[in-house]
């Protein structure tokens, strides 16, 4: 078994697919975020409260980090049409396909910080680990990740070394 790739690739290429109907929309939201006026009475953040607003409910993500959170829980989720609509679309790739049986174990956000304008787009840069499990091992996937604001609406861009 291969060890799954950064995130935002991982699936391009897998061997298997599956549906995404197979997965039930969680109460809590796989990547632990909650918006701050929930974080502060200390409960935990529900998916429709978080990034459900922006995957299910179709608002905007206000900036590259909430965008971030929503694609991690798209892909625990496997929903391929979120994950595409939110991805820069000259770097967008035909289709996904995901890793069955991984099992995703949460998000860490490292860094996010604004870039810039760049050929008048609004940019950023976020950093994260995600864990997941496939077969068995447990595995940490860090990448920093480029962001593109464009006609209002924060796109995955790609990759970037680190
Ligand atoms: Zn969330």
């Amino acid at each position: 078994m291969n060890l799954p790739l950064p995130i935002t690739s991982a699936f391009v290429s897998g061997s298997a697919s599956a549906s995404a109907l197979s997965v039930e929309l969680p109460k809590l939201c796989p990547c632990g975020g909650a918006p701050a006026a929930i974080k502060r009475k200390g409960a935990e953040a529900t998916f429709a409260d978080c990034c459900g607003r922006y995957i299910e409910q179709g608002q905007l993500p206000p900036d590259a980090l909430h965008l971030m959170r929503s694609r991690y829980t798209a892909f625990v989720l496997e929903n391929e049409a979120y994950l595409l609509h939110t991805w820069e679309k000259t770097n967008r790739p035909g289709k996904l396909e995901f890793d069955v049986g991984a099992k995703w174990l949460g998000l860490d956000i490292k860094d996010f910080v604004p870039t810039g304008l760049q050929e008048g787009q609004e940019t950023a840069e976020v950093e994260f680990v995600a864990r997941v499990r496939v077969a068995g091992k447990a595995t940490r996937l860090h990448e920093r990740s480029r962001f593109v604001c464009q006609d209002g609406q924060w796109l995955y861009v790609s990759a970037v070394n680190v």
